[in-house]
């Protein structure tokens, strides 16, 4: 009994020894980092939170090179980047880029090929925004040695595979955080430039030059705004001198534009010629005393700045003696541009004060305040625009009235009250297109009589009386028109023209009859009527045509005995003169 148990116990200890060989030699032997993770490969794994890098850093066992599956439970996830030969031979990578997903905690060790390693670590308030608010960008640590592989340790990430589809570059997309202070600049430059839009609608409404000044003098306020404020080499990859160069210049093509557009707004007749002369003369030194002072500092030593606030001070007294002098002449928009810049050159004269008088000291940062200043002339002058546009707009719409006015009258008959000939011929061919196809010349019979027995006025009066009783009133398919003396052009559309044209001319009788007592015999009426329907489109049918063919008509009827009317319906302009009906009244 005790031998079989010894003989199986014997038995048990070789087959366990014999399974402890077996996995020994089935196990892989320890890899070497380097063998482990190749160059330019991307692995990961995951594990508790009491395993440190140091440890999964260099053992290779339960890496994946390949995919990203990840254990999504696991509270640490490793992220190995190792880097291919030569690939950042040069400078390594400054930064990753990578999908903004939230994480406790960013751990990043850059591993040298010497063996150094330098370590960072993250929250997620610690990224930076990319490129929006849905990329995180992160600072690399930086090595003395050539860096070999980058290792990420993120703890309580629920997206580990964002880092592993990371990118590494030398140059974040974003350059650096905005603080509120650049978002506010932002902001400002908006509203320095929202006024162009105005400016370039009154520019095309009134042609006149002043709203392109406004707008020039709007972009070069938002550039100082977005220069002075910090906001210029935030956005752009400009360098130091450029930037400098932009800071002073745009100052000084800001005051140019202010000058400009002085010139071209205030009110011409209140700008003398010597006014003129001056605001010229200042924008001409405006533009050598910026270009000098910025492109050649070194020419002016130590008397750098005495020099260009020097010239600066001459600049600001002489736009300011102008325009005061233009509002004392009565100039209603001086006041607008005198206020409207007094805040920005109280700064000038500030730093004016501090350059000339250094015992005074002044420290004082005058970025904010001026940008303000900026702000301030921008809305004190897009008023002062809006007002004038106002006020021209005025003077323009009295004048267009004034104009329309004097259109009419000139086209009125002053004795009748009826349309002359002057607006027969101006509105003939829009009144054909509408369809007017008839004309009637009338003509009142034996009229030299009515003057010589009555006398001129007895003579206006039967002439009054008759334009009376061929005027329209609120018939549409007529229009009457005087167009000589005793002589009247009525034109017609529709079916009943004809013997509306005769009752028109009936009535002329009976109207003088009732109205002028003095003429004690019956005044009458010969018309020619002219039907031209059929032949109104024609390029011949010009007024000019039907009119001498309508008098002919009326000519034969004076011939025919008078007070009556020929008529014809012309199928063309060549008529038969043998042809036209005569009705006698
Ligand atoms: P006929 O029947 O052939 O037309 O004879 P008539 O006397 O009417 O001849 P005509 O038409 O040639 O004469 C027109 C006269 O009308 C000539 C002119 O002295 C007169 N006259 C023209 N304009 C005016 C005006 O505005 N007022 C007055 N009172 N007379 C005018
Ligand atoms: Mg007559
Ligand atoms: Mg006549």
């Amino acid at each position: 009994m005790g031998g079989v148990l010894k003989k199986t116990a014997m038995h048990a200890v070789h087959a366990l020894i014999f399974a402890y060989l077996a996995m020994q030699a089935l196990a892989p032997a320890p890899l070497s980092a380097r063998e482990a993770f190749p160059a330019g490969s991307i692995c990961h794994t995951s594990d508790k939170k009491s395993v440190g890098v140091e440890v999964r850093a260099v053992d290779a066992a339960g890496w994946s090179c390949k995919g990203a599956e990840f254990d999504w439970e696991a509270e640490r996830h490793f992220i190995r980047f190792d880097f291919e030969d030569g690939r950042w031979a040069g400078e390594p990578p400054r930064f990753i880029e990578f999908d903004r997903h939230p994480f406790g905690k960013l751990t990043i060790t850059a591993l040298g090929r010497e063996g150094g390693h330098a370590t960072r670590v993250y929250g997620f308030k610690d990224t930076q925004l990319g490129t929006s608010s849905l990329k995180s960008i992160v600072e690399l640590p930086r090595l003395d040695e050539p860096t070999e592989a980058m290792v990420m340790v993120l703890d309580d990430g629920y997206w580990p595979e964002a880092l592993v589809q990371g990118e590494l570059v030398t140059e974040p997309s974003v350059r650096s955080t905005a603080g509120v202070i650049h978002l506010f600049a932002a902001l400002l430059c908006g509203l320095l430039l929202a006024p162009m839009i105005f400016d370039f609608v009154f520019f095309r409404a009134l042609r006149e030059s002043f709203p392109l000044f406004h707008a020039l003098f709007c972009v070069m306020a938002s550039l100082q705004t977005a220069a002075v404020s910090g906001l210029l080499p935030l956005v752009s990859g400009l360098t130091y001198e450029a930037e400098l160069i932009i800071t002073y210049l745009s100052l000084d093509m800001l005051v140019i534009a202010t000058i400009l557009f002085a010139l071209n707004f205030i009110e011409p007749r209140y700008l003398t010629r010597r006014h003129r002369q001056i605001l010229f003369g200042i924008t001409a030194l405006t533009l050598v005393n910026g270009l000098a002072t910025t492109l050649f500092p070194a020419a002016f030593g130590l008397w750098l700045d005495h020099v260009y606030f020097g010239a600066l001070l001459i600049i600001l007294t002489a736009y300011f003696t102008v325009l005061g002098q233009a509002q004392r002449g009565g100039s209603k928009m001086a006041p607008y541009l005198i206020f409207g810049f007094a805040p920005l050159a109280s700064i000038v004269l500030f730093q004016l004060t501090s350059v000339y008088v250094p015992s005074l000291r002044i420290d004082f940062d005058e970025t904010w305040p001026q940008n303000f200043a900026l702000l301030f002339e921008v809305v004190a002058t897009a008023l002062a625009v809006a007002q004038r546009f106002m006020t021209l707009r005025r003077e323009r719409d009295k004048a267009l009235n004034a104009a329309r006015d004097l259109e009419v009258l000139s086209e009125l008959d002053e004795l009748t009250g009826l349309l002359n000939r002057r607006a027969l011929e101006a509105r003939y061919p829009l009144l054909v297109r509408q369809g007017f196809h008839a004309m009637a010349v009338v003509d009142l019979d034996q009229f030299k009589s009515i003057n010589d027995l009555y006398g001129h006025p007895v003579g206006d009066r039967v002439i009054r009386s008759a334009a009376w009783a061929l005027s329209p009133g609120d018939e549409e398919d007529m229009i009457a028109f005087r167009i000589g003396g005793e002589e009247f052009l009525l034109l017609l559309r529709g079916k009943d023209a004809a013997q509306k044209a005769e009752g028109r001319r009936k009535a002329v009788t009976a109207r003088i009859m009732a109205e002028v007592d003095e003429v004690q015999f019956p005044v009458t009426a010969s018309m020619g009527y002219l039907d031209f329907a059929a032949i109104a489109t024609l390029p011949e049918a010009s007024f000019e045509n039907l009119y001498a063919h309508g008098d002919r008509l009326l000519y034969a009827a004076k011939c025919a005995g008078r007070n009556r009317t020929f008529s014809e319906k012309l199928e063309d302009l060549e008529p038969n003169p043998a042809s036209p009906r005569s009705v006698a009244a």
